[in-house]
């Protein structure tokens, strides 16, 4: 047989493929537990789920024309309060990295990303053959304003996942102004903290600020991100975009969910006042912005992760992320039974 994976690119040899853990339906294979006694606290899902009227908008969707993004951008626009000239739309918010990142990178560019942090940044920059350049964070995983000048995107996510903290206005705009490359901002939690910093994108042309309705919309299943960005970014990132990733089922189910903000922050709410019952009982857990908790294991991380598999627990060993070493788990939070569950295993294993 010819040598046909010769073709293949030669930068995808130094990709660290994105692990997103083990399913339910492997957890129960594996371990031989009933899939009704296991628990995904690996990727910081809602437990509550999405509106019940997002149900209702899928049922009239003409399911022969291609989508039509307009309703759903517009709805995007009246709940952030941006133009819709300034909103673009992606299957995910991962489709609107890896299309922000091929906008920016080429081969041998450099990307700058605080680790640990999101593991896709790394990825998607890979894929353009370019290089990311991963910078430890500071005490408290607070991100330097020190930047590499030669940094053609830098990843910001805020609340940063898996560490759970914010990063600072100030620290976002000293970087921005620094820089002369494009900064991503990662809100894909901000409905769970204190404040976002979508606004600043009205005073920088080079910040992008990635949003999804997979965390407090509950719609993970869906794939539905927006990003706020600057115009002269939404021009050129419609040129190379695919026209129609996002599904009309799931365009009219994210534009049900962002007009019952009533529903999302409820929950919200109640996932809020977990993470902090948790955060007070938990030794080790970094404090939390998003909908998952940190957490420093007295053990190793792949070995509590394990422990609380053979329990039907999934959580999700840091390990595999660059900068996190090798004793952090990160946990979502749950509902109060699941948490609860949660903390009496984790207890009992150390
Ligand atoms: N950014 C961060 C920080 C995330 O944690 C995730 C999903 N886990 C995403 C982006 C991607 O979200 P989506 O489901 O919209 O692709």
């Amino acid at each position: 047989m010819k040598d046909f994976a010769s073709n293949l690119n030669p930068f995808l040899s130094e990709l660290e493929p994105d692990d997103a853990g083990l399913d339910r339906e492997e957890v129960s294979r594996r371990y031989g537990i009933s899939l009704e006694n296991i628990m995904m606290l690996s990727r910081n899902e809602n437990p509550y789920g999405p509106s019940p009227r997002v149900w209702e908008a899928a049922k009239g969707v003409p399911l022969q024309r291609y989508p039509n993004s307009r309703h759903f951008v517009k709805a995007v626009s009246d709940y952030t309060g941006f133009s819709e000239e300034n909103i673009v739309v992606g299957a995910g918010m991962d489709e609107i990295i890896t299309t922000i990142a091929r906008l920016f990178l080429g081969r041998s560019d450099k990307a700058l990303i605080p680790v640990p942090t999101y593991n896709l940044y790394g990825l998607a920059v890979r894929l353009c053959g370019a290089r990311p350049v991963y910078q430890p964070r500071l005490p408290g995983f607070e991100v330097s304003k020190e930047i590499t000048k030669d940094a053609k995107m830098i990843f910001l996510c805020t609340p940063n996942n898996p560490t759970g903290n914010s990063i600072s206005e100030e620290t976002v705009r000293a970087i921005a102004d620094t820089t002369d490359g494009i900064v991503f901002l990662d809100e894909a939690y901000a409905e769970f903290a204190k404040k976002s910093l979508l606004n600043i994108v009205k005073e920088h042309d080079n910040i992008a600020a990635g949003r999804t309705l997979s965390k407090a919309f509950g719609l993970a299943g869906l794939r539905l991100g927006y990003a706020i960005v600057p115009s002269w970014i939404a021009e050129q990132y419609r040129r190379v975009a695919p026209l129609f990733s996002i599904s009309s089922f799931s365009l009219a189910a994210g534009e049900a969910a962002l007009r019952d903000l009533k529903h999302m922050r409820q929950n919200v709410s109640k996932i809020v006042s977990e993470r902090e019952r948790m955060h007070c009982r938990i030794e080790g857990a970094n404090p939390s912005q998003g909908n998952f908790l940190y957490i420093e294991t007295p053990i190793r991380s792949a070995e509590i992760t394990d422990c609380l598999l053979r329990r039907g627990i999934v959580v999700r060993d840091c390990s595999s992320m660059p900068g996190a070493g090798g004793n952090h788990i990160r946990v979502t939070v749950g509902t109060p039974e699941q948490n609860d569950k949660f903390l009496e295993a984790y207890w009992s294993i150390q």
